[in-house]
């Protein structure tokens, strides 16, 4: 049945780069072959239990980091910030939604990034675009955007230690529900972010309420913490895939939870035939263009059995079309009988350009987005079962509004994503008690 890992290889795989020494990459191929795994199969599969809930509509996914983490950023503050903002966001969204939360990060591993076009030109220069870390350098110079095969192995290594660190943080007390809480005051101080006091103020009282009630210390102290992200490039995927000693099944250990981009999940591709050959849960983007039909024949591809939790549609239609798309979406594969989890990216579709060249998103149409997908399950009544976010817990000014109005000439001051515009700290809170209050609705 392994055998079956490498079909892809006879398969189209779009956005892979163009190594030009092949040799090479199979010298890295082997080297990651033979590194220890980065995820544990009884660990993807413990996620699949807990996504299979939230497909239920018994618990609530909560998935997010940067648009592409680089390897010069994986420092232990930028790591710690990133995993207490997803916290912080986690414990408004436990409370609104009454259910559990399940955290996931597009950390570990979230180097890899599908471009519009191979290459870019920059004042009459054109070198290759960059593809993440994992593929080549940021710097707009012929040495550092030629593509590199050894990336590969460092981004094994810096996810590895990326790892650590998460596991070390939500494991070793700095999850703790309290302290977490307490960041989440000193939020709802602020004048600008006033509006969630109350619903701070109900957090409180129910956090002191457990504590009365004598709760477990380690369901306070200690949470369980996933990592994630596109599986893009398959010369890193495949020689990460490893045969669960227990069941004899393959798995990605790259990442516990693999997603599969809107421009590379054709179903004849070979990411799709990959991925449909791995038992971690897997993601599928879709976009406005999506339908019906793809969505089914995609559910038959990557899971033929339905099984509960393997599979989560991730979308990203855009503020201005979800309510228009996304019901006879969900109503087409609710009467196929198939129950895949349903998450919102509201990022993706609402790209703009602003007229000094920056990549921007405006909070507002990502909050209008997300309205839109609970309209529309509710209209359905199927379940909107979590969101998926490109956030940082850096002050950075990627994104237009939010309670700091963010405007076009402050974008400037401080930009730092390489790919994709990110919610800052504050704009990621200011979501979760958004979303929240939705969710109380
Ligand atoms: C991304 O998640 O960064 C991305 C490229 O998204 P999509 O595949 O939805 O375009
Ligand atoms: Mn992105």
């Amino acid at each position: 049945m392994n055998e079956g890992l490498d079909a892809y290889r006879a398969l189209e795989a779009k956005q892979q780069p163009q190594w030009p020494d092949l040799a090479a990459v199979q010298k890295v191929s082997e080297e990651l072959s033979s590194q220890p795994p980065l995820v544990f199969a009884g660990e993807a599969d413990q996620l699949r239990a807990r996504l299979a809930a939230a497909a239920r509509g018994e618990a609530f996914l909560l998935q997010g980091g940067d648009c592409a983490e680089t390897f010069e950023a994986a420092t232990a503050d930028k790591i710690r910030d990133r995993v207490k903002t997803l916290l912080q966001m986690a414990v408004v969204l436990t409370y609104g939604a009454s259910m559990p939360v399940i955290k996931v990060g597009r950390m570990a591993g979230q180097f890899a990034k599908p471009r519009s076009s191979d290459t870019e030109t920059r004042d009459g220069v054109t070198l290759p675009a960059y593809r993440g870390d994992l593929v080549n350098g940021y710097d707009f110079t012929p040495e550092s955007r030629a593509v590199d095969p050894n990336r590969l192995t460092r981004g094994y290594h810096v996810s590895a230690s990326t790892l650590n660190l998460i596991r070390a943080f939500t494991q070793g007390g700095f999850a703790d529900l309290r302290q977490v809480h307490e960041w989440n005051k000193g939020f709802v101080r602020t004048p600008a972010n006033q509006r969630y006091e109350s619903l701070a103020a109900e957090i409180d009282r129910a956090l002191k309420f457990m504590e009365a009630c004598g709760v477990d210390h380690t369901a306070l102290t200690q949470t369980e913490f996933y990592v994630s992200h596109e599986a893009l490039l398959l010369d890193y995927e495949r020689p990460l895939v490893r045969i669960d000693s227990r069941t004899g099944l393959p798995y990605g250990t790259s990442g516990h939870m693999l997603w599969i981009g809107e421009r590379t999940r054709d179903l004849d591709g070979a990411h799709v035939e990959l991925l449909s050959r791995l038992r971690n849960p897997i993601g599928v983007k879709l976009g406005p263009t999506a339908s019906v039909d793809d969505a089914l024949r995609l559910i038959e591809k990557l899971d033929p059995e339905r099984e509960p939790g393997r599979l989560t549609f991730i979308t990203r239609m855009g503020a201005g079309k979800i309510r228009d798309v996304l019901p006879g979406l969900l109503e087409g594969v609710r009467d196929s009988g198939a129950q895949p989890l349903w998450i919102t990216d509201p990022m993706h579709g609402n790209g703009i350009t602003t007229e000094t060249g920056y990549k921007t998103r405006r909070f507002d149409d990502v909050m209008d987005e997300l309205r839109g997908f609970f309209e529309a399950h509710r209209e359905v009544g199927t379940f909107p079962g979590g969101i998926h976010v490109e956030l940082t817990g850096d002050d950075v000014t990627e994104c237009l509004g939010g309670s700091e109005n963010i405007d076009e000439a402050t974008l400037a001051t401080r930009y730092e994503s390489l790919c994709d515009p990110r919610l800052n700290h504050r704009q990621s809170l200011e979501l979760a008690f958004q979303v929240a209050e939705e969710l109380k609705k």
